[in-house]
């Protein structure tokens, strides 16, 4: 039985995770769990999982965590705040960690649970996109393996078994195009944020749904797929890939491309990178290419959704610039969500981040964590002129 713990258990990651979970119990077991608030939610995961650790973001839900988990026999240990997440984070022996955290609020439980010696199952792209400079020489430092569980990052992990050191030449990421990819351009600054939160293939939580509206996800990938495969810049690509029934492709030096192909269900990654390098057998829903008919592809609209230029630009300068350009994302997908800018706000508050930042090219954490903060602290500083 291979030992897990699940950071950010309470969310859309976190709940497929723990179905996979329930589904193999004789495959893995749950050591830890962290949510940030969702008390209910996290206390009913304990009681049917029964890790040996919890914890809770929101330190003030501590004593109601405590509460809802009264006459628990063996009662786990409880903790809270952002040093109790790293506590679960490092704990005990669970041989993985599943980062479900939405944020960079995800990257000192990350560092955590690598200087304790687990693999990471990353779901938690905005740790490597705002960290990556120092993730990357921990990761090497203390030799566990990274396994990307988002399902562009996993589809190229997948095709990129067996393929010698030095066989990538290129990387092709597929975007689904998000809630807005039919919508002409001229409409983009008029949506809601109840129409930025349908999206047309895979039902996830707000943040990253706002992101792929915007396709800012698509961009931060980019990055992503950068940290995890060593790529340079010119040999990452977006395609818009309607269906989502390719999760991406790579390029071999040979000009042979390779790709997996699969439904929408994060589960399949998420398994994959639990179960790595074995295959699980499964009774889910099998590909159907004659029911899935056409499989279309066209470019991405740089003009309509900047946030992928901006983040290929933020890649390309590195140091803490992929810092900045995630948190000020994160702050202004958040004044979105909260109806206090519009849509194409996002964009521009991020691009006068990047502008405005000073960026330090071979950061230390500090230097990271410092950016992130400045980040937050500009867009806030911004609101008056958008
Ligand atoms: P979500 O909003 O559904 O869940 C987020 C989880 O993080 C919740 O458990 C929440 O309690 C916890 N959390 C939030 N703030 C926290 C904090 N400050 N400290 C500790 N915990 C906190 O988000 P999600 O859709 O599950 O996404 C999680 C991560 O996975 C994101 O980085 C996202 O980009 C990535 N991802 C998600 C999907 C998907 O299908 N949902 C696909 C690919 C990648
Ligand atoms: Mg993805």
């Amino acid at each position: 039985m291979k030992p897990i713990t699940l950071l950010g258990s309470t969310g859309s990651i976190g709940t497929q995770t723990l179905d996979i979970v329930a589904q193999y119990p004789d495959r893995f077991r749950v050591v830890g769990l962290a949510a940030g608030s969702n008390v209910e939610l996290l206390a009913h995961q304990v009681r049917r999982f029964r890790p040996e650790i919890v914890g809770i973001a929101k330190e003030e839900k501590l004593g109601e965590l405590r509460e809802a988990l009264s006459g628990l026999d063996p009662m786990p240990i409880v903790v809270g705040g952002a040093q109790g997440l790293e506590t679960v984070a490092s704990y005990g022996a669970a041989e993985t960690v599943v980062t479900g955290i939405v944020g960079c609020a995800g990257l000192l439980p990350t560092i955590a649970a690598i200087k304790a010696g687990k693999n990471i199952a990353l779901a938690n792209k905005e740790t490597l996109i705002a960290g990556g400079p120092v993730i990357n020489p921990l990761v090497a430092e203390y030799g566990v393996k990274l396994l990307p569980a988002d399902s562009e990052h996993s589809a190229i992990f997948q095709c990129l078994q067996g393929v010698p050191a030095g066989g990538l030449a290129r990387i092709i990421l597929t975007a689904s195009g998000g809630a807005f990819r039919d919508l002409p351009i001229e409409q983009l600054p008029y949506v809601t944020v109840a129409d930025a939160l349908k999206h047309p293939n895979w039902s996830m939580g707000k943040k990253i749904t706002i992101d792929s509206a915007t396709l800012m996800n698509k961009g931060l990938e980019v990055i992503e797929a950068h940290y995890l495969f060593g790529l340079d810049y010119d040999c990452i690509e977006i395609v818009i890939h309607p269906q989502s029934i390719i999760h991406s492709l790579i390029e071999l030096q040979d000009t042979s491309v390779l790709a997996q192909l699969g439904l929408p269900d994060m589960r399949l990654p998420l398994l994959y990178a639990l179960s790595y390098p074995d295959r699980l057998t499964t009774n889910w829903q099998r590909l159907d290419l004659v029911k899935c008919g056409s499989l279309t592809f066209r470019a991405p609209d740089h003009r309509k959704y900047p946030c992928m230029e901006l983040a290929y630009r933020a890649g390309r300068t590195g140091g803490t610039m992929t810092a900045v350009l995630n948190a000020a994302n994160e702050e202004a997908v958040s004044l979105f969500l909260s109806a206090r800018i519009g849509f194409m706000d996002i964009p521009k508050l991020i691009e006068a981040a990047c502008q405005a930042h000073d960026c330090i090219s071979q950061p230390r954490l500090e230097d990271i964590l410092e950016a992130d903060r400045w980040a937050r602290q500009f867009v806030q500083s911004q609101l008056v002129t958008v």
